[in-house]
């Protein structure tokens, strides 16, 4: 009888976690004809919630900074410490690899987002120019889109020719190409915000390194700092971007904790030769 009962209160969590935000959920909205007419235009301002994907740019860019900066150069601390190095050697070796780094990913993130932007670029002139020469093709190619998303074909019809006069591109872009002015990739945003994320996330244990004199101080603050501020930005990471802040925690910590053994196993070992 428990156990029946305990399977039933299982199902239903099970159920619970496994069911999209409730506020997603689709409703059925039964609106009277005069309701209809009375509504006010909506405008952009009168938009009902604030949703979080439109700081997936930058967010990502800073969240893989930061993360970078502080499993790269506390693992990169923890083996030169390891290796009984003295505080001078530790320091040059982090410093420079504090710039390397934040120069590297700065790079590395203009050359993929510019990539982005490229492509994204030249779907823009395919649209603009398709709209140009088959306006009638592209009108009815709108029509079948929206029809494939559930309208009645009637009505997709309208809605692709009132939405082609209000801004053709626009429409094709959005609800063919899926770009949108929040999605847009920014090569030199991603760039400036991963560089000087991986700076903020490496300067606490470049800090922490001068505070202690014998290698085990060192190289247990440096695991300490570095799983700390590696479980704090999970944690703020997974709540800007709305998300599960334990699984966050976990998924960011677990990637620091292999990086330091790795690294202190090798400083160590080098280190005794
Ligand atoms: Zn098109």
């Amino acid at each position: 009888m428990a156990l029946c009962r305990s399977f039933a209160l299982l199902v239903k969590a099970l159920r619970w976690a496994t069911t999209p935000n409730p506020r997603v959920r689709p409703m059925m909205v039964v609106m009277p004809d005069e309701a209809v007419a009375r509504r006010p235009d909506p405008s952009p301002s009168a938009h009902l919630e604030p949703h979080k994907s439109g700081r997936s740019g930058w967010l990502r860019a800073a969240v893989l900074g930061a993360s970078d900066g502080i499993v790269s150069i506390g693992a990169l601390l923890a083996g030169v410490a390891a290796a009984n190095s003295d505080l001078r050697t530790i320091m040059t070796a982090g410093a420079a690899a504090v710039a390397a780094g934040a120069l590297s990913m700065a790079s590395g993130e203009y050359v993929s987002v510019a990539a982005q932007r490229d492509a994204e670029r030249s779907d823009t002139e395919q649209e603009a120019s398709e709209l140009e020469r088959h306006p009638d093709r592209e009108l009815k190619e709108l029509t079948d889109i929206y029809v494939r998303r559930g309208v009645e074909r009637e009505l997709a019809g309208e809605v692709a020719k009132q939405l082609t006069a209000a801004d053709a591109l626009g429409a094709h872009l959005r609800d063919e190409v899926g770009i949108t002015s929040t999605s847009a990739a920014k090569p030199m945003q991603a760039a400036l915000v991963s560089a000087s994320s991986f700076v903020v996330g490496a300067l606490p244990l470049l800090s922490v390194v001068v505070l202690f004199d014998s290698t085990m101080a060192r190289t247990v603050s440096i695991w300490v700092v570095c799983l700390t501020l590696l479980a704090v930005l999970g944690s703020v990471g997974a709540h800007i971007g709305g998300a599960s802040r334990t699984r966050g925690t976990v998924r960011v910590v677990a990637g620091g904790v292999l990086a330091l053994i790795v690294t202190t196993g090798v400083g160590a070992a080098v280190g005794t030769f």
